[in-house]
C-alpha cells in the first residue's frame, strides 16, 4: 500500500444482489498465485478516483486481490 491523495470512499458490497456478490467472489485473478477464480475472502467495496473496486483476500494465499468494476452502468 502506498500513500495516495485519492481518497477511498467506502461502499456497501453487501447491498448488491447475492448473484452479483457471488460473481465477484468467484471471478478473481490472484497475482501472487497467478491463477484465476480462486475465490475471495472478506470482500469490501470502495470507490477511488471515480472507479469502483472490490477488494478481498485470496482464498489460497491470503494476499490482497483487487477487482476493478468496468461496468459503466453506474
Ligand atoms: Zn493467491
Amino acid at each position: 500500500m502506498t500513500d495516495n491523495n485519492d481518497q477511498r470512499i467506502a461502499r456497501d458490497f453487501s447491498a448488491r444482489s447475492q448473484a452479483e456478490q457471488q460473481d465477484f467472489i468467484e471471478n478473481t485473478w490472484c497475482d501472487a498465485c497467478q491463477k484465476e477464480n480462486l475465490g475471495l475472502n472478506s470482500p469490501c467495496e470502495y470507490e477511488q478516483s471515480g472507479i469502483i473496486y472490490v477488494e478481498g483476500k485470496c482464498n489460497v494465499c491470503a494476499k490482497m486481490v483487487v477487482t476493478e468494476f468496468t461496468d459503466d452502468e453506474f
